[in-house]
């Protein structure tokens, strides 16, 4: 009940504004990347760490990924995410894991957010990626639920 409640407030305190339709507590289990947006994960060298912003739009349950603005990445660490500014269709955020370790939101098993998780929950997007080693993809929206890619 009280949780529900946090839920609720939470999403209140979140749509506002013009953005309002896409900061729903939406469920967001699939996830579409256009081949553009395949082509920029793979081009970045496997073993540097890079962060993005998802152009796209959220489109029922799925979030459709047309491309990827890559960001500087002098201001990113593993628990620190750039602010994406300057797009207007930014659907979320995008950073890699290169060795393939804690991609996580939440630690396994727990309702504990990870520093990513963390760092969603401060962000105003819908949706955020993990690129978790080579491309596997793990995602979480706005209703916490972490979903994986095979
Ligand atoms: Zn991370």
């Amino acid at each position: 009940m009280t949780t529900r409640r946090f839920e609720l407030l939470t999403a209140a305190a979140l749509c506002l504004g013009t953005a309002c339709r896409d900061l729903r507590a939406q469920a967001v289990p699939y996830l579409g990347l256009s081949a553009r947006a395949v082509a920029t994960i793979a081009l970045q060298p496997m073993d540097n760490e890079w962060i993005g912003c998802l152009i796209g739009a959220i489109q029922g349950e799925m979030a459709r990924v047309d491309s990827i603005a890559l960001l500087p990445i002098h201001a990113h660490s593993a628990t620190q995410v750039v602010p994406a500014q300057g797009h207007h269709d930014v659907i979320g955020r995008v950073h890699n894991h290169p060795t393939g370790q804690n991609c996580w939101y939440a630690f396994p098993g727990t309702a504990v957010p990870s520093a990513d998780g963390v760092s969603f929950a401060r962000s105003p997007y819908p949706i955020d990626v993990i690129v978790c080693g080579q491309l596997r993809l793990v995602w979480v929206d706005r209703t916490s639920k972490e979903r994986r890619s095979p």
